[in-house]
């Protein structure tokens, strides 16, 4: 069993996963290979010590090259959900359990809306994840929002497994050409009753599927883990990093305003410690 698990590849994960590097610990990282999508998209960066006035995709380059460097390389698979067990944490990512002494939650932050009914069809047609539920709507009629081009793969694989699919990009060149999967406008509200039933576009269409995938690159930390103290959009943590879950720590915009890289990275390296301190004393 790894001691740590690490979600999220930006300055908050990375900063985090250079430490227990540094500390010769045993850890999981899961996140985009690309590092940050935030920084890559910022014109100028002005304000992160060392750096000068630097592009964003000249930054993230660097943690790239910084973590190559000291043989670190995320794990391209998406955390789905957490569950806290007997002195150790269950982590579902894609398709596959780790257990893990601690946890550093470092996916940056939510700002994608929610759909209506999301939460309450969680796990009753509404899902993350494609390849833990995609053989579950086999020959069957689904909903996907795919939320960036780098998952446009995992349409694809629905597209395979379903009969029919809809589909709503959240990014605009979107050129998915497939057979079956048919583009739709955004998607308002997922309804139905034991289990979904259909989706609600905005302009007040309604579709009649079986179910509905949503592929965004973060999930909300309360449906993440269930039980985690939040505050809107944001972890409740201290200035150990540590949440109310014993084991589980979080970093970077997850915590909280200003959004900032430095403060991310910051907060990476404080709850690396703190979770050197924890391992030690458990
Ligand atoms: C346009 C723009 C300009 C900006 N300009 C500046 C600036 O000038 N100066 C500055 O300091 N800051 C700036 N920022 C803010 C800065 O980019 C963020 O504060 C910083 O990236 C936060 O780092 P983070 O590690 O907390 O999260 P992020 O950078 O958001 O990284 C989170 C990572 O976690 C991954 N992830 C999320 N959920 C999961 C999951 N469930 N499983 C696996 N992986 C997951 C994501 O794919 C992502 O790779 C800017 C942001 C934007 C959008």
């Amino acid at each position: 069993m790894p001691d740590t698990v690490i979600v999220g590849s930006g300055p908050a994960g990375l900063s985090a996963a250079i430490n227990l590097k540094l500390h010769e610990k045993d850890f999981a990282w899961f996140g985009s290979p690309d590092f940050s999508d935030k920084v890559e998209k910022s014109e100028k960066i002005a304000n992160y010590p060392g750096a000068g006035l630097i592009s964003g995709a000249e930054l993230n380059a660097r943690f790239l090259a910084h973590a190559k460097e000291m043989g670190l390389e995320p794990v391209d698979k998406k955390v789905t959900n957490v569950m806290p067990g007997d002195g150790m944490l269950m982590i579902l990512a894609d398709n596959e359990v780790y257990e893990a002494k601690t946890l550093l939650l470092a996916g940056g932050v939510v700002t994608a809306k929610s759909y209506e009914g999301e939460e309450e069809f969680l796990g009753r047609g509404v899902s993350y994840c494609a390849t833990c539920d995609g053989f579950l709507y086999k020959g069957k009629t689904i909903a996907v929002f795919c939320g960036a081009k780098r998952y446009e793969h995992e349409v694809e694989y629905l597209a395979g497994i379903a009969e029919k699919v809809y589909l709503s990009a959240g990014y605009p060149d979107c050129a998915l050409d497939l057979p079956n999967v048919e583009k739709i406008t955004p998607i308002k509200a997922v309804q139905g009753g034991m289990k979904v039933t259909q989706i609600l576009l905005h302009n007040a269409a309604e579709i009649p599927v079986d179910g509905l995938f949503i592929l965004r690159s973060a999930v909300a930390p309360a449906t993440l883990l269930p039980g985690l103290a939040t505050d809107g959009p944001h972890i409740v943590v201290n200035r150990n990093q540590e949440t109310n879950i014993p084991g589980v720590f979080a970093a970077g915009d997850c915590t909280g305003r200003p959004y900032q890289i430095a403060k991310a990275v910051g907060e990476g390296n404080v709850a690396a410690h703190a979770m050197l301190e924890y391992m030690a004393g458990n």
